[in-house]
């Protein structure tokens, strides 16, 4: 190993690159390895893969073994975790790969439905493992394998999607914070819910009121959580299926005065913005605009822009609260690029709060690329 990657394990973070391994020795894809260090020092024990930029994930660091049944005790402790900040909850992510010192994997909890995504050469080869282990720990009706994200190539693995056990049906109802969601399993974005966000739905309510503009809706999750105490809630996204998910979603929870428009943001601010029309609250929840680090530059442009033009239709007193989850626009960044929006927009802005993700997609620290969203709530003062 290289000192720089020594360096990296000794902050706490996990990773080691295909560059810093100076020579590999025994290794079996998929298998768990002892890192040495170039004084011959143990490391930490790690995941290897053989075709990944990524070659170790680190399971333990330094002299600790990882435990005799690893899989089992950390699936375990997730669920432990979640019993305490996700309880009640239908609809919640049990395992975030490194965030529970699982790398590679994630689990979501749909109800009585799991979905599984095994990203890396290691969680793949564990694949039948963790089926039976999951099976033990919450006995599910079904699971759904995931793998259709992008990365399983970077890892030289198919991109997939199918049954591992039981029976998962194309939708499944659940409940969030005591509305009904419907979430399509097999096709929806990420695992059909953005389960990230779903502290923030219940945080909007802190901040919600008047006429509302929800951005980037999806399937109306932060909209139909403000809807009860607000007079009217317009939902937009670009995809029509989203648009008609919103409605549909709407209809389910008996809420008449939420509508769902399919638009682009950017030119539907713009049009606003134009017309003179006005927001007692906004909420900008856009995909990520930088999913490498050559994108930032011009996501920050993207994210300044739309924040801007939010800032000149929220009406003075209101809220917009307003998210990012590119990780490699960090905090700092859309912190600043919000204070030059409010700037541009000639309005005086407080932060009033500075939120991240659910805490069952928990930030390991030390890998700052497990802080992915970010969500600020801003008010206009003037
Ligand atoms: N706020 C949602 C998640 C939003 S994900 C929730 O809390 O569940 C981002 C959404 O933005 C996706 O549904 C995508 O279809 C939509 N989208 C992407 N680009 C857009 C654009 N330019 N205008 C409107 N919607 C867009």
């Amino acid at each position: 190993m290289t000192s720089r990657a020594e360096t990296r394990l000794r902050r706490g973070h996990p990773w080691i690159f295909r560059s810093d391994v100076l020579r590999a020795r025994d290794v079996t894809p998929g298998a768990h390895v002892r890192v040495v260090g170039q004084q011959g020092r143990l490391l930490g024990t790690a995941l290897y893969s053989s075709r990944s930029e990524i070659s170790l994930r680190l399971l333990t660091f330094g002299e600790r073994e990882p435990e005799a049944d690893w899989l089992r005790a950390r699936l375990q402790a997730a669920r432990a975790w979640r019993e305490r900040v996700a309880a009640g909850a239908t609809a919640c992510r049990l395992v975030h790969g490194e965030g529970d010192g699982l790398p590679g994997l994630v689990v979501d909890r749909y109800g009585d439905h799991l979905v599984v995504q095994t990203l890396t050469e290691a969680t793949e080869r564990l694949k039948g493992e963790l089926v039976d282990a999951l099976r033990e720990l919450l006995a599910p009706a079904g699971i759904l394998e995931r793998n259709d994200p992008r990365v399983r190539q970077l890892e030289g693995l198919e991109r997939k999607v199918g049954l591992l056990h039981g029976t998962v049906p194309e939708r499944v109802e659940v409940d969030e914070h005591g509305l009904r969601f419907e979430a399509d399993l097999w096709k929806g974005q990420k695992t059909g819910l953005f389960l990230d966000q779903r502290e923030n739905h219940l945080a909007a309510r802190d901040y919600a009121r008047g006429r509302v503009l929800d951005g980037f809706s999806y399937n109306g999750g932060f909209a139909l959580h403000v809807a009860a105490q607000c007079d009217e809630v317009l939902a937009v996204d670009t995809s029509e299926e989203a648009v008609e998910r919103i409605a549909a979603n709407a209809r389910r929870n008996g809420l008449a005065n939420v509508s769902a428009r399919s638009a682009n943001v950017f030119d539907l601010l713009r049009d606003f913005d134009d017309r003179g029309e006005r927001f007692d609250t906004l909420i900008l929840d856009p995909p990520a605009f930088a999913k490498t680090r050559d994108a930032a530059e011009k996501a920050v442009r993207g994210y300044k822009e739309i924040n801007l033009r939010a800032l000149k239709l929220l009406r003075p007193g209101g809220c917009l609260l307003t998210c990012s989850c590119s990780y490699h626009v960090h905090e700092g960044t859309f912190e600043t690029l919000l204070q030059e929006a409010a700037q541009d927009a000639g309005a005086t802005v407080s932060l009033v709060e500075k939120r991240r993700q659910s805490r069952d997609h928990p930030v390991l620290l030390g890998m700052p690329e497990t802080y992915y969203l970010k969500c600020f709530v801003l008010r206009k003062l003037r």
